[in-house]
């Protein structure tokens, strides 16, 4: 049997294994397989809220997302297909002990290119007027916001690299990774066949560690459950915007058809799971929590209800920022633990995983690719913000 060749296989058809694959197509790269031991979307990204928005303390995380979202309202253009991207708006509020924060890291974001101005409680109210916002003393508010369809961007990813070139191959679990010294030889499918290459991108989420530790590499990525709840608010809202609110540490957009989506902003308690089997529904006290939450801050909905609920696996590191990254493996990039928030940045990512492949450095000034370099857990040197919000400091 002829064996299997490639110039890049990518391990892990989520949305940054087939951002990867669609960036490193705009580079003249074309000779790539990517491995999907299920289908494309099937993991974390499956499940995601697809909230986009730039408001990130850590400077480079920013611009990723602030390059990205030329991605997201372009998409018909620049992928071939639908994203189902929606311009909402997005407005952030905090409460007395983060306004300083606030400021400092909408001063950080605006000096990479970020649109985001003040506005306070009477345009908020103009926005949400269901809301109570007497508890926030500051927001910002980024007309670009909104959120997209991370099952379908995904798809579009993978699309456009198909359509450039790229193989995908769904429902075969990549086993190994071949080395030779130091080397990145190849990939172990578990058909027993293998793809010889010089160049592998791991992107399996959670799954990255165990491929990663067969070679003595930790990444250190903790599996999370997080729990998503749906709620009918019972009237007609108008168009509202992705609403994030740091007081009662929640997220609220508007789902489909009249329905609201709450996510959590807590991750200060971590509920450790198994990604192959954790429960896909919220647990009772979360779905009381929830209400107790859409209580306090939509106290102007006459009639709520739930309306159902899901979990989905964020794939934790130390600092919640992602491994993007050449690892002591030469041929290897890792892409994997996004904490949470690699929908808004998936794009970029894809950008700097080619940057890593083809020039082993990040192209964009404004993205170091120090920041997200593997090493810095074992150094210590963490990629925390330097305006940390008091009790909602990760992801932002
Ligand atoms: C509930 C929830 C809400 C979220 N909300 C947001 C949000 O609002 N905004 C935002 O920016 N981000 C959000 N995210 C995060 C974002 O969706 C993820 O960061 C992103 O989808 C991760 O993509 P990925 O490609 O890294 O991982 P995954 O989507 O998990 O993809 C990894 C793929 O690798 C495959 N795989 C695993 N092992 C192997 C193997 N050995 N061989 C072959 N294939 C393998 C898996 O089947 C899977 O398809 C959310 C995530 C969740 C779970």
């Amino acid at each position: 049997m002829t064996a299997d060749v490639a110039d890049v296989v990518i391990i892990g058809g989520g949305l940054e294994g087939c951002a990867a694959a669609w960036a490193l197509t705009r580079r003249g790269i074309t000779d790539i397989t990517i491995v999907e031991r299920d289908t494309v979307g099937s993991g974390g990204t499956g499940k995601s809220s697809g909230v986009v928005r730039c408001h990130y303390g850590v400077s480079s995380l920013a611009a990723m997302a602030t390059r990205s979202l030329e991605t997201f309202e372009n998409a018909e253009d620049v992928l071939g297909a639908d994203v189902g991207f929606h311009r909402t708006g997005y407005v952030v509020g905090v409460g007395p002990e983060n306004v300083d924060a606030l400021h400092a890291s909408v001063a950080d974001q605006r000096a990479v290119g970020v649109r985001t101005e003040d506005i306070d409680h009477t345009d908020v109210r103009k926005l949400w007027p269901v809301a109570d916002l007497e508890p926030f003393a500051a927001f910002a508010w980024e007309e670009r916001g909104g959120y997209g369809d991370a099952y379908q961007t995904a798809q579009a990813f993978a699309g456009a690299a198909r359509r450039a070139g790229a193989r995908l191959r769904q429902g075969i679990t990549a086993t190994g990774i071949r080395t030779s010294g130091d080397r990145v030889t190849g990939v172990d499918l578990a058909d027993g066949t293998a793809i010889a290459t010089g160049h592998v991108v791991l992107a399996a989420g959670p799954w990255s560690v165990g491929l990663l530790a067969a070679h003595g590499i930790e990444l250190p990525i903790t599996p999370h459950r997080e729990q998503i709840v749906l709620v009918d608010p019972g009237q007609e809202l108008g168009p509202v915007p992705v609403f994030s609110d740091l007081v009662s540490l929640q997220y609220i957009r508007p789902e489909g058809a009249g329905t609201l989506l709450f996510g959590n902003s807590d991750l200060s308690v971590l509920e450790p799971a198994d990604p192959d089997r954790y429960s896909n529904q919220a647990s009772t006290s979360f779905v009381d929590l929830t209400v107790e939450k859409v209580g306090d801050r939509l106290p102007g909905l006459a009639d709520p209800a739930i309306a159902g609920s899901y979990a989905g696996c964020y794939d934790v590191t130390p600092d919640f920022n992602p491994v993007i990254s050449r690892a002591p493996l030469a041929g290897l990039v890792v892409a994997a633990g996004f904490s949470g928030h690699g929908y808004k940045i998936s794009p970029a990512v894809g950008r700097l995983v080619a940057d890593l492949v083809t020039d082993g450095t990040s192209s964009d000034a404004d993205i170091p690719a120090r920041d997200f370099r593997l090493s810095r857990f074992a150094e210590g040197d963490l990629l925390r913000s330097p305006h940390p919000y008091v009790g909602a400091g990760q992801m932002r």
